[in-house]
């Protein structure tokens, strides 16, 4: 017998404040992106809804910032076993909501959420020790109430690593994810009861960007919003909260180039870089969609990525041997093929498009763009679908030049065959990350951006003093 459908367990209407689900009565349909099915829904709740959930966070605030770091670390361990014993769902979810082939919902969606909150539990678990300066104690402090805003690309881990943090530091939270993946949202609230956290620590408040984000932004007695999307709605925020100056931390968008220099070791490096700009379909804030390579090489490394790309698996997300799933939504796909289209009438080569416009699910396959000018639309804005571009550079200078001529400044990549002169040209990348030759991500790091990819840091010591205040006190 099938469930009915408003039965299914992801058919939500319902708000997580003070520690026990409100019903709100309206939803929002969620859309599976490769079936275009519905297959959910969420609460689309209102002002009221983030006013109780404040009024909650802030009650619960006084004893959750007072209690020992030890205490919390067992609270934060048992949210990890909670969420932990929902990984299998959490993957289906992930893989339902936002189109993530099987395999990187896994690893890249879910199984470094719970990494990042282990991490949290560990920093917890080491002593912290206020730091003197002369005559006076420098103290950390818990800042408040935390609003979380999240975009619907990475859906859990985003949460994951606001809250995580955000928890440890003392905070509490009202946490707000976007529109189209709510689902794995519930899942993080579900645990957070099932752990038995505190009533108000942790607040679900599910609804439109206007009616939610902004409230939760304009809220007198929220401290801080840490915010995580477009450029566009981080400015407005940052706008939004400066009436109250409130703290926002922004992690924002991204145009990121991977560089090659010209002893390296060029396949493994256009490899790594399409792997990058494809991954999770494109939609990656921190995808390396800038090839630079030198001129002389500049054929090779086109026809080298055009073949790389043209190897990646596009199709049906549960499948293990699938690369690449649909994007998020019809309106995401046409996006990219607009700007795609826009290229090629304005010049640019772009290797053959695959046409998925029959197809069922917003598909769109892997494109190699190259004879492009740095300044051209398409190596400018932040495509969020597969797009490389690849671009020539003529001297060292030349490519830090146009590695740095963006808007952005969120991650980077420098590959050569000797890593001190790798390290040497990081340091010249006006961006917050840099990879050299491939390196792992490391959660223990800071992750944020320069110029308008945001300010603030996530991941690590670094994620967690966004959440601090500082005190001192002259003995
Ligand atoms: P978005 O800015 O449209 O939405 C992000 C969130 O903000 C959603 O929850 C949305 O409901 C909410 N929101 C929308 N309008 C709001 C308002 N006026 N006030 C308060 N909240 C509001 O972004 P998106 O389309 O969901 O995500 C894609 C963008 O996110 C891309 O530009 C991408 O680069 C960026 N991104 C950045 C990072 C990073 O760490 N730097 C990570 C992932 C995504």
């Amino acid at each position: 017998m099938t469930e009915p459908r408003a039965a299914h367990r992801w058919y939500r209407d319902d708000a997580l404040i003070d520690g026990a689900w409100v019903k709100v009565g309206a939803a929002i349909p969620v859309e599976n992106p490769a079936t275009e099915q519905e297959i959910g829904s969420a609460a689309s709740s209102g002002p009221e809804h983030v006013d109780a959930a404040v009024t909650a966070a802030r009650a619960a605030f006084e004893s959750w910032s007072r209690m020992p770091d030890s205490e919390r670390a067992d609270h934060l361990q048992a949210l990890h076993i909670s969420l932990a014993a929902r990984r299998d769902e959490l993957v289906a979810a992930t893989v339902a909501e936002v189109g993530a082939p099987v395999r990187v919902a896994r690893e890249a969606h879910v199984d470094i959420s719970l990494d990042i909150l282990a991490s949290y539990v560990d920093l917890l678990r080491v002593e912290q020790l206020d730091e003197r300066i002369g005559n006076s104690l420098v103290l950390r402090e818990p800042a408040g109430v935390v609003g979380c805003i999240t975009p619907w690309n990475y859906p859990l881990y985003q949460l994951v690593i606001k809250v995580a943090a955000a928890l440890a530091a003392g905070c509490t939270v009202v946490a707000k994810p976007a529109e189209l993946t709510p689902l794995t949202a519930y899942l993080l609230a579900d645990a957070s009861l099932a752990a038995a956290l505190p009533a108000g620590v942790v607040n679900l408040v599910p609804g439109s960007g206007t009616r939610v984000g902004e409230a939760i932004v304009t809220h007198p007695d929220v401290d801080v919003v840490s915010f995580t999307g477009s450029t566009g709605v981080g400015s407005r925020i940052a706008a939004q909260a400066a009436a109250s100056l409130k703290r926002v931390c922004l992690e924002l968008g991204g145009k990121s180039a991977s560089v090659v220099l010209p002893d390296a070791d060029l396949e493994t490096a256009v490899r790594a870089t399409v792997d990058s700009a494809t991954v999770n379909t494109g939609q990656t804030c921190s995808a390396w969609t800038r090839l630079l390579v030198p001129a002389q090489r500049y054929d090779e490394a086109v026809s080298l990525a055009t073949k790389r790309a043209g190897e990646l698996v596009v199709g049906d997300p549960q499948h293990e041997d699938t690369d690449l799933g649909p994007l998020i939504s019809a309106r995401q796909r046409q996006t990219v093929l607009d700007l795609v289209a826009r290229a090629r009438s304005a010049g640019a080569v772009v290797t053959e498009l695959v046409d998925h416009s029959g197809d069922t699910g917003h598909y769109v396959s892997p494109v190699v763009v190259s004879e492009v000018a740095p300044g051209d639309q398409i190596v400018q804005q932040e495509v969020f679908g597969p797009v490389l571009v690849v671009l020539p550079y003529d001297t060292e200078d030349d490519a830090v030049r146009i590695a740095n001529d963006t808007d952005y400044g969120l991650a980077g990549a420098v590959w050569a065959g000797d890593e001190a002169h790798a390290l040497a040209v990081a340091r010249r990348l006006r961006t917050g990350q840099v990879d050299v030759n491939g390196a792992e991500f490391n959660i223990d790091a800071p992750f944020g951006g320069y110029k308008k990819s945001g300010y603030g840091r996530e991941l690590g010591r670094f994620g967690l003093e966004e959440f601090q205040q500082i005190k001192s006190v002259q003995l």
